[in-house]
């Protein structure tokens, strides 16, 4: 991206202002990767499928016809259905579809609300899973709050493994 298309993304104001520019680039090659070249943010998810998510460490999942369905029932008897950071039973939905739990989607480290500047910013960009980006929402610290978790464990399992301690 250039310096002056970061000056018209850092203009966008409304939700819906920055939503339909996000919509709008879903094809487009608007994100600058230093490996994988100038990409668009569909073809960015692509790049993940199958890939670990790097929260749940769960193997994220891409591809509608494989990995969605419009059908409720259907969601259930696949296994879509989670219970969310809430407690409640929760499947992925998108318009008329519903979505396998891992399905990839990219999130943006600080909210694009934000920072729209960022938007496009690959530095700015992580692929996670569906689950985990709803479960991190607008949390800008969900990452250092996942590797605390992350130690809090470890320290838990050793403490358990060696009473001594
Ligand atoms: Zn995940």
């Amino acid at each position: 991206m250039s310096s002056a298309d970061k000056k018209i993304l850092s203009a966008l104001y409304t939700a819906q202002e920055i939503r339909e520019a996000w919509e709008f680039a879903q094809n487009r090659l608007v994100i600058q990767h230093p490996k994988l070249g100038a990409i668009s943010p569909n073809e960015y998810r692509l790049k993940f499928s199958q890939k670990p998510c790097p929260f749940c460490a769960k193997k994220m999942t891409h591809g509608k016809t494989l990995h969605a369905t419009q059908s409720r029932q259907e969601a259930i008897s696949r296994g879509y259905q989670y219970i969310n950071n809430k407690g409640k039973d929760y499947i992925n939905q998108a318009g008329e579809f519903y979505f396998h739990p891992h399905y990839v989607t990219l999130d943006h480290k600080i909210n694009k609300a934000r920072c729209p500047e960022l938007m496009f910013d690959h530095q700015n960009l992580q692929a996670i899973c569906w689950r985990c980006n709803i479960e991190k929402g607008d949390n800008n610290a969900y990452e250092i709050e996942q590797a605390l978790k992350y130690i809090q464990d470890l320290k838990q399992e050793i403490s358990n493994r060696y009473k001594f301690f």
